[in-house]
């Protein structure tokens, strides 16, 4: 995660990274400056050459920095010179999504579309005991409001991509495309990639809390032992107390004993409850070609479209969501409101 977001800055400055050995980055900037960065302590150790890049050191500040400055969305284009289109369309949909009591779907044409996903880094801070710190990435395709994170590295892998404001990309650009229609609004993808981040974090939150659950434990005992030894000591003097005002101070201590421990307790539980700060550091637009399928689907005499798409870049699918739900499904049907996974049941 670290190194996805600190070489992914450095190419948003302009930078070339280069894998030279495993784990080993040559990062070349654009004044001509190379560093030689590891993400790994080991290889660190081993190679003299190598600067480390961890949570805390120097140059993760910095980059943090830069790119909390930039704040804004930074868009970077995807150009595909030749894009190619898995054959058999018909019966790659049909093993794609399985349409409720109608016909195989038939592919009828496909066209070359600009697509957009947004990737959104989120700086997580989770407060507990100790400071833990994370960078979240999220990525969404802004037409179908799908959570497509897991292709991130193919579309970090096109090292090409530029600024569609550069003259470089006046240069290089093919045919201008068609902007893929509808479009979601960035602040419905974010409102997405929100949703997909704050699971994530209580997936977190657990694992961290049982990672924890010993600690606090053992700290939960001994101050139990303390107490309860307090406590008995206690008792047992207040049992050979005779003289009336002693007995009338050590009652007031017992009660001001049970009082504080009570207190510990919840100072304790009060430590351990992780409470987790988010906050969203970096947004890169994609501009990225599509390819949009129109496929269509019959059940008995009717016959309806159904739109799929195909990332080139990505040699993959794009996730089916529900029209109506925008869930990613495996399944649809038909009413007279048009496809629904059944949430409209
Ligand atoms: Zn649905």
């Amino acid at each position: 995660m670290i190194a996805e977001f600190v070489l992914g800055t450095f190419v948003q400055q302009g930078a070339t990274v280069e894998e030279i050995d495993w784990g080993i980055y040559d990062v070349l900037g654009p004044e001509g400056d190379l560093r030689r960065l590891t993400f790994d302590v080991e290889v660190a150790q081993d190679r003299l050459d190598c600067e480390l890049v961890s949570i805390g050191t120097p140059l993760f500040e910095e980059i943090q920095q830069v790119s909390r400055q930039q704040g804004k969305t930074l868009v970077r284009w995807v150009p595909m010179p030749d894009i190619k289109v898995p054959g058999s369309l018909s019966e790659k949909v049909a093993k794609l999504i399985h349409f409720v009591k109608c016909r195989p779907p038939q592919v009828v044409s496909w066209t070359v579309e600009e697509g957009s996903a947004v990737l959104f880094r989120f700086h997580v801070v989770y407060q507990m005991a100790e400071l833990v710190e994370e960078i979240v990435s999220v990525l969404i395709d802004c037409g179908l409001l799908a959570d497509i994170t897991s292709l991130l590295p193919s579309l970090e892998a096109q090292w090409f991509a530029v600024d569609p404001a550069t003259d470089l990309a006046q240069d290089t650009k093919q045919p201008s495309l068609r902007r893929l229609q509808p479009l979601h609004s960035l602040a419905e993808s974010y409102q997405q990639a929100a949703k997909v981040v704050s699971r994530q974090i209580n997936q977190r939150i657990d694992e961290l809390q049982r990672e924890y659950h010993v600690q606090q434990q053992e700290e939960q005992d001994q101050s139990d032992r303390y107490y309860q030894t307090t406590l008995m000591t206690l008792r047992q003097q207040l049992q050979n107390a005779v003289d009336a005002s002693r007995v009338q101070r050590l009652k007031e201590k017992i009660i001001a004993t049970q009082t504080d421990w009570d207190r510990r307790r919840e100072d304790i539980a009060r430590s351990y409850n992780i409470v987790a700060e988010v906050s969203l550091d970096q947004s890169v637009l994609y501009l990225a070609p599509v390819v949009s399928i129109e496929a269509t689907v019959q059940q008995r005499t009717d016959r309806w479209p159904f739109l799929l798409f195909y990332y080139p870049w990505a040699r993959t699918w794009a996730p089916v969501v529900c029209p109506s739900c925008n869930t990613p499904v495996t399944k649809l049907g038909h009413d007279n409101e048009g496809w629904h996974c059944g949430c409209r049941e």
